[in-house]
């Protein structure tokens, strides 16, 4: 296979000085809206602050790739006394829970390092963390070039997961009867 040049986007998260504030969390959503910053509902956002506040734990997580199965067990972390949920350290919209996942169609959310046109200097969520959490990082690495699905697949696979081949299809048809 090929070898390409690619840019490999990291974000370093220090969740220790994390405190819950959720800028990130609304800051991703806006960006995210259908026109640009029209709406704000961090239910859409692309990372999402595990909160216990009794334990001490704010941990953001980034939203990762769409998993149509749940994992056949469950994991549970103890760090620095401090014990975390199951699916904690989880960046995956699955079906065990609604996270990462579109509250209004249900289709799966994730991280696209705020990809625009013109590029941003840094993703939205790193600028506007205040506590120094998140940071920014890039590197170039050579890699194999890789046939990955597009954002256009993974919604497909994931709306022929909850509603069916068949379905997806008639309501394709109809659209394009109405159109
Ligand atoms: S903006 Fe920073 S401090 Fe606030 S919740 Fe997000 S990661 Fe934590
Ligand atoms: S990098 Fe961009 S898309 Fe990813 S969580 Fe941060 S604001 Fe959202």
């Amino acid at each position: 296979m090929a070898k390409i040049k690619k840019t490999i986007k990291t974000i370093k998260v220090d969740a220790d000085k994390c405190n819950g504030c959720r800028a990130c969390e609304v800051i991703c959503s806006a960006f995210h809206a259908e026109p640009k910053y029209s709406s704000i509902n961090p239910a859409r956002a692309r990372i999402q602050v595990i909160t216990h506040r009794l334990k001490d734990i704010w941990l953001p997580v980034f939203a990762g790739e769409y998993t149509p199965a749940e994992c056949m067990g469950r994991d549970k972390y103890i760090i620095d006394g401090k014990e975390y949920e199951e699916c904690s350290f989880c960046r995956a919209a699955c079906p065990s829970r609604e996270m990462f996942k579109d509250p209004d169609s249900g289709l799966p959310l994730k991280c696209d390092m705020c990809e625009s046109d013109p590029p941003l200097e840094k993703p939205k969520c790193v600028e506007a963390c205040l506590n120094d959490v998140l940071i920014y990082q890039e590197r170039v690495e050579e890699v194999e070039e890789e046939c990955a699905l597009d954002d256009i697949q993974t919604g497909l696979e994931a709306l022929v997961d909850k509603h069916g081949f068949q379905k997806l299809i008639d309501a394709v048809a109809l659209m394009a009867n109405r159109s």
